[in-house]
């Protein structure tokens, strides 16, 4: 027989925990399948976890409210005043502060390994989670009450409604037939842990140029020395050899890419390069299912904003989800589900829309346009109104 849940969720990174906390905290069951064990070892600083995310005010306020923010030992946690974003083929400049907004901070960066671990911390302390660790979905059909499940380990399972929060390469996306635009941005990301000569100034940099687009995020510093998180997205053959440089050339590649700006002085963690991907489901929802996360979309790094725009996602779909439990209805009703669509697809697209418009304007060396953003820039940068824009909307508060 079949075990009965309000929701099952299926992928429990930080979209799927995150779900699944807020609405069994609002009375709903929920069973969370992940086929990873749900354990994320910490390292220690300075080998700071290679995978960081910059995470907004809004996103932030949803991790509160899941008990999971409160669990990050402040001195995991980078929170930054200022952004700074140079043309490294021009003059263009422009930087973004927090005199702009409150909270003082744009936001704050965190290892998502530690994330996790306070997101799983809140999960097992919140009642109403059945957890399925080390199992993934084998068979999945419509049935009356609502999509019954077959799992790897051979346990049935029957939710009102389905949340495929299982990531970019979803194997619920693609098993339900749900289409997507998506095209290789032609960038792999190269991301690892950095030691600097100086102080980062609580500041994230990003350099575009002709070494590529790299953005230096920072990380507590220890016993007085500097670290930051590095994003360097580049051609995939590109990163094969700079991924292959022996550390001390790969450090001087970096100290150039960022015009001196910093010395890279060592690295504290093994490089990693990750092929990125433009990705957007043509439909959020189907009869008894939802997308969620990356499982939805996927965007490009550079400006830090694929986990808020999931975080924004469970805003969004768990009130709607709640709500129709309290009136009685069916949780994978179409009607209701397309609310949650309705609420996010077009935000969604927007984002991947600049992030695209972004990465062709400053990965191009053609002139007139290498000419037009540095004037871009430095209109922008003379222009607070602008930038108390972007800084909200960067923020998740607009
Ligand atoms: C280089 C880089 C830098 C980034 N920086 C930022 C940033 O600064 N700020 C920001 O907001 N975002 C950033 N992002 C994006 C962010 O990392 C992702 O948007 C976020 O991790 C997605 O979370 P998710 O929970 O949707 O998916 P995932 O984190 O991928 O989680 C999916 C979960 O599903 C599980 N799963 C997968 N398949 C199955 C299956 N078949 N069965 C069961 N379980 C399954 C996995 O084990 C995993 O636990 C960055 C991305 C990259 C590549």
């Amino acid at each position: 027989m079949a075990r009965e849940y309000d929701v099952i969720i299926v992928g429990a990174g930080m979209v799927g925990a995150l779900t699944a906390v807020l609405t069994a905290q609002k009375g709903l069951t929920v069973a969370l399948i992940d086929k990873h064990s749900g354990r994320y070892p910490l390292s220690t600083p300075p080998a700071y976890d290679a995978r960081v995310s910059a995470i907004s005010a809004l996103s932030q306020q949803l991790l509160e409210q899941a008990g999971a923010w409160q669990r990050i030992a402040q001195e995991r946690l980078a929170p930054y005043q200022r952004m700074a974003v140079w043309d490294g083929l021009g003059d263009g400049y422009v930087d973004f502060d927090s005199r702009y907004q409150q909270p003082p901070y744009l936001g704050q960066l965190v290892e998502n390994a530690v994330l996790c671990d306070a997101l799983m911390k809140s999960v097992h302390d919140t009642r109403g989670i059945d957890l399925y660790f080390d199992d993934s979905v084998q068979a999945q059909r419509q049935v009356e009450r609502g999509v019954e499940i077959d799992l790897s380990s051979d346990r049935q399972l029957l939710g009102a409604v389905l949340i495929a929060a299982d990531g970019a390469n979803s194997k619920l996306r693609h098993d339900n037939g749900f289409d997507t635009v998506e095209w290789d941005y032609g960038h792999h990301a190269i991301v690892t842990t950095v030691e600097i000569d100086r102080s980062h100034q609580d500041t994230a940099w990003q350099a575009f140029g002709e070494e590529g687009i790299l953005a230096f995020l920072p990380l507590p510093s220890v016993d007085g020395r500097h670290f930051v998180s590095i994003v360097w997205s580049v051609a995939p053959s590109d990163a094969e050899q700079l991924v292959a440089l022996e550390e001390a050339a790969f450090c001087r590649r970096l100290t150039y890419a960022m015009n001196g700006a910093f010395e890279a002085l060592s690295l504290t963690v093994p490089r990693q390069a990750i092929p990125l991907r433009q990705r957007h489901a043509k439909q959020y929802v189907q009869e008894g299912i939802a997308l969620i996360g990356d499982a939805a979309h996927t965007i490009h790094p550079l400006a830090g904003q694929g986990a808020n725009l999931g975080f924004a996602d469970v805003s969004a779909l768990v009130p709607i989800l709640v709500k129709a439990h309290q009136r009685g209805e069916a949780l994978g009703d179409l009607k209701t589900l397309r609310r949650y669509q309705r609420a996010r697809m077009l935000d969604n697209i927007a984002m991947s829309a600049s992030m695209e418009a972004f990465k062709r304007t400053f990965s191009t060396q053609q002139p007139a346009i290498v000419q037009l953003r540095n004037i871009g820039l430095k209109l922008c940068h003379q222009s607070s109104m602008i930038k108390r824009q972007l800084v909200a909307h960067a923020a998740g508060l607009r």
